[in-house]
């Protein structure tokens, strides 16, 4: 039976930045890679002054989400059907079905749904600060934890290793430093970002630099001219802190059933028997 891993996360995008390598790694070794995304990211700003401002969002970004699965070689996304919370002035206050507003058990009976059919041995999902503290992320992270203690009710074994997607603070102070109008400026780095010696795994992905590139490319609505996220490429001479993204991703431990070999592990998968 093929190995299989899923990703848990809350928009389109969310998955490409902290993860298209990994996702990319997998897929290519031959395993069964899922990405839950439980929204389609109706809220978010569109960047990119040539698409039409009035188009439905959700579809767009659905599309665009596609287009990174099919970059990383992974499975079509599979959405949970919320809806964005969005962020300042875009806040879904009055909106019954933004993810904010959503009972936590309902978001992890429906994640549970899907791993009921999936079967996963591994999980990815945000970290406790979501980043850089998205309420979508947070909620997400919630759900996506409370799922895989409770996955035992809809598999056996259930999930052995549950992942979150981390950045350490020295990178966080990095990036805010290169980028000041990015979600992670104004953020306490020694509270949303880890130390080193937090990691439980780091996966050296510069061998997917293209891959992971496409994907966030993919998605074009977010990472326009009028973009923070603007010219994240594997190329850029920029700054290091955007080249790092394209040579490791880093997680943290969220969950274990079984044993872990020392910390960190260059594989999620990685057991005792070399
Ligand atoms: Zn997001």
């Amino acid at each position: 039976m093929s190995k299989t891993l899923l990703a848990i996360f809350a928009h389109p995008d969310d998955e490409a930045f902290g993860n298209g390598g990994t996702l990319t790694h997998y897929a290519k070794q031959g395993f069964k890679v899922y990405l839950i995304c439980a929204t389609r990211g109706e809220s978010g700003k569109i960047t990119d002054p040539s698409i039409d401002p009035n188009v439905d969002k959700g579809k767009l970004r659905e599309e665009e989400l596609k287009t990174a699965c099919k970059a990383m070689g992974i499975e079509a996304p599979l959405f949970l059907g919320f809806h964005d919370s969005g962020r300042h002035e875009r806040t879904q206050h009055g909106n019954d079905k933004a993810l904010m507003n959503v009972d936590e058990l309902e978001i992890e009976r429906s994640i549970l749904a899907h791993i009921a059919e999936i079967k996963p041995e591994i999980m990815i999902s945000f970290d406790p600060h979501g980043i850089y503290g998205h309420v979508d992320h947070i909620k997400v992270h919630r759900a996506a934890t409370a799922a895989f203690w409770s996955a035992d009710s809809v598999m056996n074994p259930a999930p052995k290793r549950l992942f979150y997607s981390a950045m350490s603070s020295e990178r966080m102070r990095v990036m805010q430093a290169a980028r000041p109008n990015s979600p992670l400026s104004n953020l306490d780095a020694g509270i949303y970002g880890v130390a080193e010696a937090s990691f439980a795994a780091i996966m050296n992905v510069s061998a997917y630099k293209a891959e992971k590139e496409a994907a966030i490319k993919a998605h074009r609505s977010q990472v326009g001219p009028q973009s923070s996220f603007a010219n994240a490429t594997a190329n850029t001479q920029e700054n290091d802190a955007w080249l790092e993204m394209f040579q490791r991703e880093t997680f943290t431990l969220g969950g274990l059933r079984g044993s872990f070999p020392a910390m960190p592990v260059n594989d999620l998968f990685a057991s005792h028997e070399k």
